[in-house]
């Protein structure tokens, strides 16, 4: 029988199956993303208590089966580790099922992803501190672009390598460059670009330049950047995010108070 593996993990998705047992999906310190059975879930408090559900930061150990794609799970404990409590404001929980969703539409399976692991942990941490804001989700997600290999570039044009803004220039958003263009190289390329003002790509690029726990309350990029972000993550993601409308409705409401 293989051994007990284990390793920190967030849980990103869970569901009961059946009477007793949770089926959990958790992106994972030193194991990538693992879906895993956990048996006897419901009923066990003392391996499991509350601790698989969605924002749960936990320590997991596990046991691989020899041809089943679940893992085992055989246990999950809190630890100390610290908890993302952001279940009194629902701002918070918009933000961070968005981030949950997001970090599980950019991961596959057992492919290594401790610094995704690490980049979700940070902004969870900042978020339960913090308000969830528009810098902190546009910080959050370029960081998580970049992780996947998609850095996206909103300083310099893509094309002539200019630095765009100057005298508060527009640029322009090209989804299959993954970056801006300026306005003189603009007209050479045939794919049209999304306009950004020169305060959202200025914007866009500090905040896909700072830490994310320093995000929070950073200038963020306007309806322009947004769409922007939303239009590139739909050209590389496979599925639509079904909280990304949730958090667009619920962040625009509090830019309005
Ligand atoms: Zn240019």
């Amino acid at each position: 029988m293989p051994a007990d593996e284990s390793t920190l993990a967030i849980v990103l998705r869970a569901r009961d199956y059946g009477e007793s047992d949770r089926i959990v999906t958790l992106l994972t310190h030193d194991f990538g993303k693992l879906a895993g059975m956990a048996k006897g879930a419901k009923a066990s408090r003392q391996r499991f208590e509350r601790k698989l559900e969605p924002f749960s930061h936990v320590i997991l150990h596990f046991r691989r089966r020899p041809h089943g794609e679940l893992v085992f799970i055989t246990r999950a404990e809190a630890a100390d580790l610290p908890q993302f409590a952001i279940d009194d404001d629902l701002g918070k929980i918009a933000l961070g099922s968005y981030m949950l969703e997001l970090a599980d539409a950019l991961t596959k399976e057992e492919a290594e992803a401790s610094d995704a692991y690490g980049v979700l942990a940070t902004a969870l941490r900042t978020l339960a501190r913090g308000h969830p804001d528009a810098s902190l989700r546009q910080a959050f997600e370029l960081r998580m672009l970049a992780w996947a290999g998609f850095g996206l570039e909103f300083a310099r044009c893509r094309t002539c390598a200019t630095a765009v803004g100057i005298d508060g220039a527009a640029a322009y958003f090209v989804v299959g460059r993954g970056g801006v263009v300026c306005a003189r190289c603009r007209p050479a390329v045939p794919e049209g670009g999304i306009r950004l003002d020169a305060a959202s790509a200025a914007a866009l690029a500090r905040l896909g330049a700072v830490a994310i726990d320093d995000a929070p309350g950073a200038v963020a990029a306007g309806a322009d950047g947004v769409l922007a972000i939303t239009r590139f993550l739909s050209s590389v993601l496979d599925r639509r995010l079904r909280s990304a409308e949730f958090l667009d409705s619920i962040l625009s409401e509090s830019t309005k108070g």
